[in-house]
């Protein structure tokens, strides 16, 4: 794998790992932040739509219990038929309407069934029995509900079939030694009051009142509002349940049993409302019996709204840190190595010219300075072993056409030069003249002296042919006592001269070995050649004129086409 997708990759794991590790912290941590901090805003909530709502109703109900216990009114319950009462009593309801903040009031008698009721433009001024109650009638349920209730005080949301109303009903028991004499309190408008307590709008923020049975007795929407509830069946009750999951409903009873335990005054939990995820906030109003439901939506719990960016900063960054990660990786390693690569393939190629470049800077740098130095080191290197190797092998190739004991060229040496001359005379003509000598009577020196007074001889022999030939002749041991000697550009006449000079010089020469002095001669066979021939041809010819000089009686010179032949 390249460098490049290597590193890249090393990168993009560290990176998603240390993002997934940030991520889960931040999450857990915001969780964490979230809770309290949803667990603080929900508290407040309900703490606040609570007392929005309460405060209005316990100043009412603490009004209407006054009432209850006025003596006027008692004694108007208990004697309606006296006018004396009667009229002392509905003094006392007046006084009354004029404290509820609805302006209105009602006194209902369980002895006459009577209804009286007064509102905030005193309509039923001077007609305040409105109505006689009734057991058949379904309206007038509440009545006889409250009564057998037997609550010291209950809140009644209904319509007043008669007056045309529906009110937040006050009912508060009028009571005297034990006996309940009947209902009194005052009725507030409903939207009226729902307009500045529940229905106070906070988006994302849904506020109820539900009875212990559940049943809904306040909320925004009118509609949800389970009107008359305390002269119904529980089958017959709009509650709570109806809005969430039986899942949700059971963790709320359970949430409501711990409320009721009086350990905490407000426990939230997670439901699910309208398809979203809502915190349920719940406090007990223990002076109605009811419950305050409260629910947030998540949304509105912004902290983790306000954050939820981070994981797209943190991958918006990444990208870019790899984007410049990988532009500085290829900028200031892989060129700069590329092209030491580059040099060095070259130099692989066998191109030892290559200079490779400097690149890149600090260490990479130094390294692209090293493989400089290395570069000018190897082909130095290369260039002197390649001279080396070329000198031992020239000298190989001398070495193989030597001979061992003269020095002189050999057989082979002889007609590799041979070879050249001929070449050179055919392509430019000339002459060339050729030397055959073989010592006489070479055996007798090797019988009478020695083995080694005869190589004596041969290298004194061939001493004299490299003094007496030109400096551009060739001469060479042709074979044991056999000599020869190429002169090229030679006339008939040196030849001559030089084959009758070496004879003479080695006629004489006067060795000595082992205290023993002798001489030797030799004879000599000349070929003067003007026109090119084959080489065997040349040299039997020389052969011949050889073999005419021993003939003649040894220790003489013979030209090839005089005389005897
Ligand atoms: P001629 O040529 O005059 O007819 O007589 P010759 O004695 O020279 O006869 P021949 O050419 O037959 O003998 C050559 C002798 O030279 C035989 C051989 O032992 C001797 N010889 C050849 N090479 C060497 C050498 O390298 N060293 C010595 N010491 N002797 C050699
Ligand atoms: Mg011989
Ligand atoms: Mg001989």
């Amino acid at each position: 794998m390249k460098l490049e997708r290597q590193f890249l990759l090393l990168v993009t794991g560290v990176f998603l790992f240390a993002s997934l590790m940030v991520w889960l912290g931040f999450r857990s941590m915001t969780s964490e932040i979230n809770r309290e901090w949803s667990g603080q805003i929900i508290e407040r909530q309900v703490l606040f739509d609570k007392y929005r709502t309460f405060s209005p109703l316990i100043r009412e109900i603490a009004q209407a219990r006054k009432m209850a216990e006025d003596p006027a009114l008692l004694r108007m319950a208990e004697n309606e038929d006296n006018p004396a009462a009667r009229r002392e009593g509905l003094a006392a309801l007046e006084r009354y309407r004029i404290r509820f903040a609805d302006h209105s009031v009602f006194a209902a008698f369980s002895r006459t069934s009577h209804y009286y009721f007064n509102d905030a433009a005193a309509e039923y001024q001077g007609q305040e029995m409105r109505y006689v109650l009734s057991r058949d009638n379904p309206a007038d349920r509440w009545f006889y509900a409250t009564l057998a209730g037997g609550k010291p005080y209950q809140i009644n949301i209904s319509q007043d079939n008669h007056l045309k109303v529906t009110k937040v009903w006050i009912n508060v028991l009028l009571r005297s030694g034990g006996q309940v004499l009947g209902v009194v309190g005052t009725g507030m408008n409903l939207s009226e009051f729902l307009s500045q307590t529940v229905n106070i709008t906070q988006a994302g923020i849904h506020n109820f009142f539900v009875d212990e049975n559940l049943a809904i007795q306040l909320s925004g929407d009118p509609q949800l509002i389970d009107y008359a509830s305390i002269a119904k069946r529980q089958d017959q009750r709009l509650t709570i349940s109806s809005l969430f999951s039986p899942l949700d409903v059971a963790r709320l009873q359970e949430s409501l049993r711990e409320l009721r335990s009086g350990s905490t005054p407000v426990t939230s939990l997670w439901v699910e409302f309208h398809g979203r995820r809502y915190l349920l906030g719940v406090a007990w109003l223990p002076e109605l019996g009811w419950y305050d439901l409260t629910l947030v939506d998540q949304k509105n719990l912004m902290l983790f709204k306000k954050l939820s960016f981070l994981p797209y900063a943190m991958g918006a960054l990444f990208l870019m840190a790899l984007v410049i990660l990988g532009f500085a990786l290829h900028q200031w390693v892989l060129m700069p190595l590329l092209a030491l690569k580059r040099a060095s393939d070259a130099l692989q190629r066998g191109d030892f010219d290559v200079m490779p470049p400097l690149v890149g800077s600090g260490e990479v740098r130094d390294l692209s300075l090293s493989f400089r130095h290395m570069v000018n080191y190897v082909r130095n290197s290369h260039r002197e072993l390649e001279a080396r190797v070329k000198e031992r092998t020239e000298a190989l190739h001398r070495l193989t056409e030597i001979d061992g004991l003269t020095g002189l060229l050999n057989r082979r040496g002889l007609m590799e030069r041979f070879d050249n001359e001929l070449a050179r005379l055919e392509r430019t003509g000339g002459t060339l003249g050729l030397l055959l000598l073989d010592l006489d009577h070479f055996k007798d020196i090797n019988d009478s002296y020695g083995h080694a007074a005869g190589d004596m001889a041969l290298m004194r022999a061939a001493e004299v042919l490299r003094g007496l030939s030109r400096p551009y002749d060739y001469a060479g041991r042709f074979g044991g006592e056999e000599f020869l000697v190429i002169l090229p550009e030679c006339s008939r006449d040196d030849l001559q001269r030089i084959g009758e000079r070496i004879r003479a010089a080695v006629e004489a020469l006067s060795l000595e070995h082992e205290g023993q002095h002798f001489a030797f001669t030799t004879s000599v066979g000349m070929y003067h050649v003007t026109a090119p021939e084959r080489r065997d041809q040349m040299l039997s010819k020389a052969d011949k004129a050889l073999y005419a000089a021993k003939v003649a009686g040894r220790n003489r010179v013979r030209m090839y086409g005089e005389n005897d032949e």
